[in-house]
C-alpha cells in the first residue's frame, strides 16, 4: 500500500512541497481536496484548445466543449449510478443544490403546518436554506437529535416521522464528527411517510462510491471541490420525475423553450435547472476527477483511510489531553479533537508553523457545536493520499504544540 500511495501522491503537485519549512502535510481535505494533474491537465486543456460557450455554437470549437460538457454529465450519471444523464444537474455545489431543492420543491409543495427534519449536525448549508423556507412558508424545521457519540439517534427519528413530515435533509457523513448517518434507513422510513428525502452527500463521495438508485435517494447534492475536483462546480442529482414536475431555480439564457412577452416555457430537464452561461470547465475537470477515481481501486483506498482514523484514535490515547468529538462507531476518516486546555485555533497555528494543515473552529455546524458545549474543535480529515507518517507528524506536532500552550 505504501508504494501505491506514494504513486498516488506524485500525481497531486500541491502535496509535493514545503510549508513553512517543512514537507507539507495536508489534512484539511473535508474543506477541500487536493486537485490530481489530470484535473488540472483538463481545465487547461478546455481553455487552451476548446473554450467556446455550449449548445448554441455554431462552430467547432462550440461543438467540441458541448460534447465535453455533455460527455462529463454522462461520466457523473454513471458515477452517482443515476438512471439517465437528464438526471443530473450542474450547480456551483453542495450549497446552491440544496438551495435548489429548497426553493423550488419546497416552495411548490410545502406549506404552513407541514414539518421539514434535518439532523442536528447539519452544516449550515443543509439548515439554513429549510430555515428560510419555514419562514416563507409557516412549516417548521425540526433536528433529529444527536447523541454524545455524534450517532443519529434513530429512535428519535422514527418518533418524530408522521404525515406532517413532508421532506427529510440530511448528511451522509458529518463534516464536524465524521459520522457516517444510515441513510439507506432514513429514506426508507421517510418514504413510509410520503416525505421526500435529499442526502446532503459533500463528504461521503470522497470516500467511497455512491449509488443513488440503490439508496432510493430522492435528492443527492454534491461539490466538485470536495471530489478532486475544481471548485464552483457541484451536482444535484434528483429523480426524473421530481425534476420534471419542479418549477425552475432561475431564469435566463438556457433555460427556457421559447420566450415572448406573452409568456416563456421552459426547457427540458437537465436544462431548466441551469439558466446562464454554465462552468463549462468545471464540469469538464470534475469528470477528470471522477476517471481518476475511476483508476484507483477505491475500496483497498477506503480500508487504507480507515487504518489513518484507527492510528490516529491511537496515538491520541498515548500522548494523552485529548478530548474526541465524534466517537460514533460507523465513522469516515475525520478525527476531530480539542486538546485539553487549549483553544483550537492556537492549535491550527502551531501545526501550520510545522507544515501541517488542519481546520479549526465550528466548521459551519455552529449547532453540534452548542450541543457539544464547545467553541469548535481541531479537524484533521483524511484522504487516501495521506500517510501513516503524515498521522504520526499531526501527533509530533502536538506534542510540540502542547509545549508551547501548556
Ligand atoms: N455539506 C457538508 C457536509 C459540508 O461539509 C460542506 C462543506 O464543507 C457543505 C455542505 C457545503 O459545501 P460547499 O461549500 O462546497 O457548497
Amino acid at each position: 500500500m505504501t508504494q501505491a500511495i506514494n504513486e498516488i501522491r506524485a500525481q497531486f503537485p500541491a502535496l509535493n512541497q514545503d510549508v513553512n519549512g517543512k514537507p507539507l502535510v495536508y489534512l484539511d481535505n473535508g474543506a477541500t481536496t487536493q486537485k490530481p494533474q489530470s484535473v488540472i491537465d483538463a481545465l487547461s486543456d478546455y481553455y487552451r484548445l476548446n473554450n467556446s460557450n455550449v449548445h448554441r455554437g455554431a462552430h467547432t470549437l462550440s461543438d467540441r466543449a458541448t460534447q465535453h460538457f455533455e460527455d462529463a454529465r454522462k461520466t457523473l450519471q454513471a458515477f452517482l449510478n443515476a438512471n439517465k444523464a437528464e438526471e443530473i444537474v450542474w450547480t456551483r455545489g453542495t450549497t446552491e443544490s440544496i438551495n435548489l431543492v429548497a426553493a423550488t420543491w419546497g416552495r411548490q409543495h410545502i406549506q404552513a403546518g407541514d414539518e421539514i427534519l434535518v439532523t442536528g449536525m447539519e452544516h449550515h448549508s443543509n439548515i439554513v436554506p429549510w430555515q428560510m423556507l419555514c419562514q416563507q412558508t409557516g412549516a417548521t424545521l425540526r433536528p433529529i437529535p444527536v447523541k454524545d457519540t455524534g450517532e443519529l439517534d434513530m429512535e428519535a427519528f422514527a418518533s418524530m416521522l408522521s404525515d406532517k413530515v413532508k421532506f427529510v435533509s440530511v448528511v451522509h457523513v458529518s463534516n464536524a464528527l465524521g459520522t457516517i448517518n444510515p441513510v439507506e434507513d432514513i429514506i426508507k422510513m421517510a418514504h413510509e411517510v410520503g416525505a421526500k428525502v435529499l442526502v446532503d452527500g459533500a463528504q461521503a463521495v470522497s470516500h467511497w462510491n455512491v449509488d443513488v438508485q440503490a439508496l432510493d435517494a430522492d435528492f443527492y447534492a454534491f461539490s466538485g471541490h470536495k471530489l478532486f475536483g475544481p471548485t464552483g462546480i457541484g451536482v444535484l442529482y434528483g429523480k426524473e420525475e421530481l425534476l420534471n414536475a419542479m418549477p425552475p431555480y432561475q431564469g435566463g439564457g438556457e433555460m427556457i423553450e421559447h420566450c415572448s412577452f406573452d409568456g416563456t416555457t421552459y426547457n427540458v430537464l437537465p436544462y431548466k435547472f441551469e439558466a446562464g452561461t454554465p462552468n463549462i470547465a468545471g464540469a469538464i475537470g470534475l469528470a477528470a476527477a471522477v476517471n481518476y477515481l475511476n483508476g484507483l481501486d477505491r475500496v483497498a483506498l477506503e480500508h487504507h483511510e480507515n487504518a489513518l482514523l484507527v492510528r490516529a484514535n491511537e496515538l491520541a490515547d498515548q500522548i494523552g489531553g485529548i478530548r474526541k468529538v465524534g466517537t460514533a462507531p460507523k465513522k469516515a476518516s475525520v478525527f476531530s479533537f480539542l486538546l485539553d486546555g487549549a483553544h483550537p485555533a492556537d492549535v491550527g497555528t502551531l501545526l501550520d508553523q510545522q507544515g501541517i494543515a488542519v481546520r479549526t473552529g465550528h466548521h459551519c455546524a455552529m449547532p453540534i457545536m452548542n450541543q457539544f458545549n464547545i467553541p469548535g474543535t481541531v479537524r484533521a480529515s483524511f484522504s487516501f493520499y495521506n500517510t501513516m507518517d503524515d498521522v504520526e507528524r499531526l501527533f509530533a506536532g502536538l506534542e510540540k504544540a502542547k509545549m508551547f500552550l501548556l
